[in-house]
């Protein structure tokens, strides 16, 4: 039988993308995934310190994001449990402004339908972002009218935005964030992993 995470981590498909960027760094897929996953966290793709330690969300976005779900770090990493999928497996690199290049189109392309075809017992998919959003969902508005309207995707999905600090002028300009979707985002997210 296939190892698809093996096979995604030997993936060099963006090598040369990669080298013409700033960092000029290599391919370092960071698959997080087995067949026994319930719940779907599906971001943007890995940033510089994921690309580092090879492990997702394991900084302070992830720390925000655990916080949201209602989940310590223990549940995250249970892989068991747990998949971390985004729309692409690597680190991009940065843009002139020193933000997160979009993550590579083929990404998706090429891994999405095997990996999410190999993750049969999903519950719940937490969509981060517009181009997460705009692949599971079909979505095209803004990131923040997709999630104010998250009650239209459940029970099987609800959309974020990122759980960057850099969004926590986004956070207090929407409160209803906090008041009306965390409390469903945890209760959702409790149901899925539990027995
Ligand atoms: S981003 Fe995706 S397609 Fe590109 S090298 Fe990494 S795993 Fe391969």
């Amino acid at each position: 039988m296939t190892d698809l995470p093996s096979e995604i981590s030997a993936c060099r498909i963006c090598a040369d993308r990669f080298a013409a960027t700033a960092t000029r760094h290599r391919p370092r897929p960071v698959p997080w995934f087995r067949p026994t996953a319930r719940l779907l966290i599906a971001g943007q793709a890995p940033g510089l310190q994921v690309h580092e330690k090879g492990r997702p969300f394991d900084d302070r976005s992830g720390d925000r994001l655990r916080d949201w779900l209602g989940i310590d770090r223990d549940t995250f990493y249970d892989l068991n449990r747990v998949a971390v999928v985004p729309m692409a497996f690597c680190f991009p690199g940065y843009d002139a402004r020193g933000s997160d290049l979009p993550p590579p189109r083929i990404c998706a392309e090429t891994w999405h339908d095997r990996v999410l075809a190999a993750l049969p017992q999903l519950r719940l998919r937490i969509l981060i972002g517009a181009h997460a959003q705009r692949w599971h969902l079909g979505a095209k508005g803004r990131v923040t009218d997709t999630v104010r309207a998250f009650r239209d995707h459940l029970p099987g999905a609800i959309p974020l935005p990122h759980p960057s600090w850099r969004n926590t002028g986004w956070l207090k300009r929407n409160p209803w964030f906090e008041t009306e979707l965390l409390p469903v985002l945890r209760e959702k997210v409790k149901d899925a992993l539990g027995d």
